[in-house]
């Protein structure tokens, strides 16, 4: 394999890393967020090579360039076997077709039911081979709505030199969310529930990356979305619905259900890994930053208003850091700027040129309460597929963009499993969606979680008590 390609902070301020390192840290010390300086090309005859290939063959073909020697072939090849082997569908990823032209790429058939699983069973596995090579052990702290706590849970609980701890807005999750994170047996994981919402649990957690002396102290790594780790396997499931449906010969468009940016911004990656992606949609919740920036420049804070598809219901969407670094021609200095108007005034404008820039990849769209619901009826009497609200928000904007280009096939991202938010697709359908019989007895098993208040001091010597050796 060639040599291990550089990362570089957005922020310009950190040291350049290679793959492992990018990886083990999480954020940059300059609070940037870590993004190849190359991106590596696939030439066309090599994407044209991955039809008919198993998802793990693809994973390993896309991935293997950004790891360079940090892992050897073998050993990312067996990550990848063991990331995957505990799927519930043969394909990973399965595509189905809802309407002419229309795809849902299936991302729910992991071990926690959302397309977290992709990332995180991966660098779950990663993780452990590095710290094995390394002797080290790490602490992952990390802040969830839902789906991230529970695929971390799961990818990192009983492995070798890591101890979890996630924050999760006690009353805040769905029960099937809440229950994924509290009854996994392995000593190394840690539910704490906190007094607060969300952006108080991510907001303590990004405390504890500030707090340098206790960061070193308990070598503190983290699994959020913006871990560059993440991206990277998701850039894998572009490659692989693509060209079933004929790329590189024929173009295709996708539309994502976004919140943090994380899992579309790979599709930008594989874009310019050479993919033909005609267009990247931005379906957002009625959470509309993202989309209200597409129409107007404005990157305004309003105030996050709670939804059916809670896992979008975020207004910092951090990995559109990395976008706008790439629309500012990979200017750190122009995005230490607007990041430091989002952190003054709530909000930052972008220029003419960067606004282009964007819109030559990205295009967005909305669906508010009513139509996610009404888009979750219709797709179910017209299809019998039952959407996640997350998946349906996806699948409302897709429809409105392919009336507009009805010629490229388009691919709608399922984020996560109908059963994971049995009531709003209940509310809408009038069925319940049942567990997948591998995780029936979800219900009955015990949980345990501890209660921390929102304070920075009090959950430091919780973590610091249960890491001492
Ligand atoms: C995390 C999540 C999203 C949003 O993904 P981002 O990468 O944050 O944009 C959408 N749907 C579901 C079900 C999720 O868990």
């Amino acid at each position: 394999m060639t040599a291990s390609p550089v990362y570089v902070s957005t922020r310009g301020r950190a040291p350049a890393l290679g793959f492992a390192d990018t990886m083990l840290t999480g954020l940059a010390r300059d609070g940037g967020l870590y993004v190849p300086a190359e991106v590596p090309r696939m030439p066309a005859a090599e994407i044209a090579a991955l039809a008919g290939l198993p998802y793990e063959e693809v994973a390993l073909r896309v991935i293997a360039p950004f790891v360079g020697d940090a892992f050897t072939e073998t050993e990312l090849a067996g990550a990848i076997e063991r990331a995957y082997a505990g799927f519930g569908h043969r394909a990973r990823a399965p595509l189905a077709q809802l309407d002419a032209g229309h795809f849902l790429l299936e991302l729910f058939h992991g071990p926690t039911l959302a397309f977290k699983d992709f990332a995180m069973q991966l660098i779950g596995q990663l993780f452990e081979l590095e710290l094995r090579r390394r002797g080290e052990r790490v602490t992952i702290v990390g802040a969830t709505s839902g789906d991230t706590g529970s695929a971390a849970i799961e990818a990192f609980g009983g492995r070798e030199a890591v101890d979890v701890f996630i924050l999760f807005p006690e009353g805040r999750v769905s029960e099937v969310q809440r229950r994924q994170m509290t009854t996994p047996a392995a000593a190394n994981v840690h539910a704490l529930a906190i007094a607060g919402d969300f952006d108080a649990a991510q907001a303590r957690v990004k405390d504890m990356f500030n707090d340098f002396a206790f960061r070193d102290s308990v070598r503190l790594a983290g699994v959020n979305s913006i871990n560059w780790g993440r991206v990277l396997a998701q850039v894998v499931y572009y490659f692989h619905a693509a060209v079933a449906l004929g790329a590189p010969h024929r173009k295709v468009s996708f539309t994502v259900p976004t919140g943090n940016f994380g899992d579309i911004f790979a599709g930008f990656i594989a874009r310019q890994m050479g993919l033909p992606i005609e267009r990247l949609v931005i379906a957002t919740n009625r959470n509309d930053i993202l989309h209200r920036c597409m129409e107007t420049a404005a990157y305004t804070r309003q105030g996050v208003v709670p939804s059916t598809s809670p896992s979008m219901d975020i207004e910092v969407s951090s990995n559109f850091e990395r976008a706008l670094y790439w629309a500012h021609g990979k200017d750190p200095a122009v995005i230490c700027g607007l990041m430091d108007d989002l952190g003054g005034s709530g909000g930052f404008r972008l220029s003419e040129n960067a606004m282009a820039a964007l819109r030559q990849v990205y295009d967005s769209g909305r669906s508010d309460e009513a139509l996610t619901s009404e888009t979750i009826a219709r797709t179910f009497a017209e299809t019998g597929e039952l959407l996640c609200p997350h998946s349906a928000v996806g699948v409302a904007v897709a429809s409105r963009h392919l009336q507009h280009d009805p010629a490229t096939p388009m691919i709608t991202l399922a984020t996560a499993h109908p059963a994971k938010f049995p009531d709003a697709v209940q509310a809408a359908t009038g069925i319940r969606p049942a567990l997948p019989a591998r995780m029936a007895d979800l219900f009955d098993r015990p949980e345990r979680v501890t209660p921390v208040p929102d304070d920075l001091a009090a959950i430091e010597a919780l973590i610091r008590e249960r890491t001492a050796a």
